[in-house]
């Protein structure tokens, strides 16, 4: 062979091997980057975004700490202190709206009938009421209850003979219901049916006609609207619950119409404590706001602390076992100055 062709020979040969390393290489590579290829399409990368998803789950994890502050901020507020400690005025409340949720719970916790027959002291002819006096009573026992319980609302401690309870709250313990007789000579009454107190709607629409509704205090007739509506219920109530010891009758006038005393809490008792509580455990601002519009007698023990065994009627003193025991219960004596009639 000559030189020439054997040169030709090897450089063929290492041509050949080239090629070959070349297609084991370049197969190896094509493979290779198949495979990358095909890794990338292929299932195996969801794990990767099942990473993602528990990153998603870890984060939403914050989330409920903003209900919970919401909560704590709630326990550290409770909603009746900023309301206690905030100015109402009487006159507002006597004639504001009265929401229709209260009505309705009023209706299903009381039952207001109309008694024209069977009332217990009807002995004198009485007259029925039209339709127009039914709806002012109804409307005047809504607002009497309504405004009553928010003023309790208000009082620093509750009444002493609810034991603990409001206002509203004792009501619905003590009676069902309240029903208006027409009969203008006749007396409110403790209970028709066992707890239905039983009331001279004549009366309470004489009242609506003299303007005692309009506001507080209305100076023509002397009454405040305690006077006027609520100690009227209250005293009936007080009669329907199980502690109550019933009148006397220490002026000897053949008639149980007083109270032994201002602490046995009866009729005239609880009457002359609501509006001590209305003179003193109200709101500072609402009590002066009263007194700078109508005066000092808008809280008067009006005609209930005559009805007292225990008041001097002449020295107008209620004698000295009341008064300490008034003053330990309330905090405050009872000044008779401008508010014993
Ligand atoms: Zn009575």
């Amino acid at each position: 062979m000559k030189t020439t062709n054997k040169i030709l020979l090897a450089i063929l040969g290492i041509v050949i091997i080239g090629f070959l390393v070349f297609f084991y290489n370049g197969s190896d590579l094509f493979q290779g980057l198949l495979k990358f290829k095909s890794e990338i399409n292929s299932p195996k990368l969801i794990p990767a975004k099942q990473k993602f998803i528990k990153l998603d789950k870890l984060i939403p994890e914050p989330v409920p700490a903003k209900p919970k502050l919401g909560k704590l901020l709630d326990e550290l507020v409770p909603e009746p202190i900023p309301e206690k400690s905030k100015l109402i005025k009487l006159d507002e409340l006597i004639l504001g709206p009265i929401p229709q949720d209260w009505i309705n719970q009023f209706n299903k916790d009381f039952e207001i009938t109309f008694i024209y027959k069977d009332c217990i002291q009807c002995s004198a002819p009485y007259v029925a009421f039209t339709e127009e006096e039914k709806l002012a009573l109804k409307n005047a026992t809504y607002r009497n209850f309504y405004v009553a319980s928010k003023i309790d609302s208000y009082f620093k401690k509750t009444l002493p003979w609810t034991k603990g309870k409001s206002l509203y709250d004792w009501f619905k313990d003590s009676i069902d219901g309240i029903s208006y007789f027409d009969n203008p000579s006749k007396y409110n009454k403790c209970c028709k049916d066992g707890k239905t107190i039983v009331i001279n709607g004549r009366n309470i629409l004489n009242h609506i006609k003299d303007g005692n509704d309009k506001g507080w205090f209305s100076p023509s007739s002397s009454l405040s609207f305690s006077d006027s509506f609520i100690v009227i219920y209250i005293h009936e109530a007080r009669h329907a619950n199980s502690d109550d010891v019933g009148h006397e009758d220490c002026d000897n006038d053949g008639v149980k119409g007083e109270d032994q005393s201002l602490q046995v809490m009866g009729g005239y008792g609880v009457s002359t404590l609501f509006n001590h509580w209305m003179r003193y455990m109200l709101p500072e601002e609402t009590i002066n706001e009263t007194i700078n519009k109508y005066g000092e007698e808008s809280f008067s023990y009006y005609g209930y602390i005559d009805r007292l065994c225990t008041f001097d009627k002449n020295n107008k003193e209620l004698d000295q076992d009341d008064q300490d025991w008034i003053k330990s219960v309330s905090g405050y004596e009872i000044k008779c100055d401008k508010l014993c009639m």
